[in-house]
């Protein structure tokens, strides 16, 4: 039975930005899955001015 190790971690439980798909600076907190400078933008929607 063949296994591939790299292909574990693809697919939709990636770990990336959902709005601009960068995995750089990523925020889990709060289920977010977006990245800092995407946060800033969405925090001011969901009324998140605990940031900057
Ligand atoms: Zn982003």
């Amino acid at each position: 039975m063949q296994v591939k190790p790299t292909e574990k971690y693809r697919g939709r439980d990636a770990r990336k930005c959902r709005i601009c798909g960068n995995s750089r600076a990523l925020i889990r907190a709060h289920n977010l899955y977006i990245c800092r400078r995407c946060f800033r933008e969405v925090a001011r929607n969901i009324g998140f001015k605990k940031y900057g």
